[in-house]
């Protein structure tokens, strides 16, 4: 591939270049890799590379939630490329639809799946690409309306609720657990991922992950959540 590319005239390599950032080192699209794994079973293969947005169901959820989007949007359009934004809108798109493209609508409900301390991602896909399409991202108000659903100490409740913040959204974007039988039990069980040097498992990893510091609460694991993003971005358009 590299030769063949090198073989090009010029100007048509520099085009292919500005046209498919990401696609000169890799050949083929990857599902998998260390602490991460794409939603294929959902039907996501890719980050399309046009921009994404966070919009809200109502007043309250904007209110609420606005907050914790930053971070991990942040991330995404800077080390992802993927231009994520947190806008202001309100969006009415009922939960048994997509909402347009590339469109993530927040809702802040009590338990929205009937279990307590439950959360989920709706996530749709583009069916002609399988690329990410964006979702509704059902938030468990519990989190907040409880004190201390996560830990007594006020600053490390605080840092998981950015944790499951960023977790959901890290599903509408195209990544499922990476949870695996590491200890070869035959059984692969909650909180079973890859750990970080520091002990930290990445933020994907079922039922919760992510750091549990306050200056990384709410990031994607570089290593692991952000390797898949930025690979998910490169396989766009690879399938
Ligand atoms: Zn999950």
């Amino acid at each position: 591939m590299r030769a063949a590319r090198l073989a090009l005239p010029a100007i048509l390599a520099a085009l292919l270049l500005a046209v498919a950032p990401g696609r000169a080192t890799a050949a083929t699209p990857l599902y998998a890799g260390t602490g991460w794994k794409a939603w294929t079973a959902n039907g996501i293969y890719s980050l399309a590379p046009d921009s994404y947005k966070i919009v809200f169901a109502d007043s309250t959820a904007r209110t609420k939630l606005a907050s914790y989007y930053t971070t991990p949007a942040t991330q995404v359009t800077t080390s992802v490329g993927v231009p994520l934004t947190v806008t202001t809108t309100l969006d009415d798109t009922p939960l048994e639809s997509c909402p347009p493209r590339h469109v993530i609508v927040v809702h802040y409900l009590y338990r929205p799946t009937g279990r307590a301390g439950v959360s989920k991602a709706l996530a749709c896909h583009d069916t002609a690409d399988g690329s990410a399409w964006g979702g509704h991202l059902l938030m468990d108000s519990e989190y907040w309306t409880s004190l201390s659903w996560f830990s007594t100490n006020a600053s490390l409740n605080d840092i998981y609720r950015k944790n499951v913040v960023t977790h959901e959204l890290g599903h509408i974007l195209g990544l499922d657990h990476p949870n695996y039988d590491r200890d070869g039990d035959g059984t692969v069980e909650d909180f079973e991922c890859v750990v970080s040097d520091a002990g930290w498992l990445p933020v994907e990893c079922a039922p919760n992950g992510g750091y549990r510091s306050s200056t990384g609460a709410g990031k994607f694991l570089t290593a692991y959540d952000l390797a898949g993003l930025k690979q998910l971005a490169a396989n766009y358009g690879m399938g």
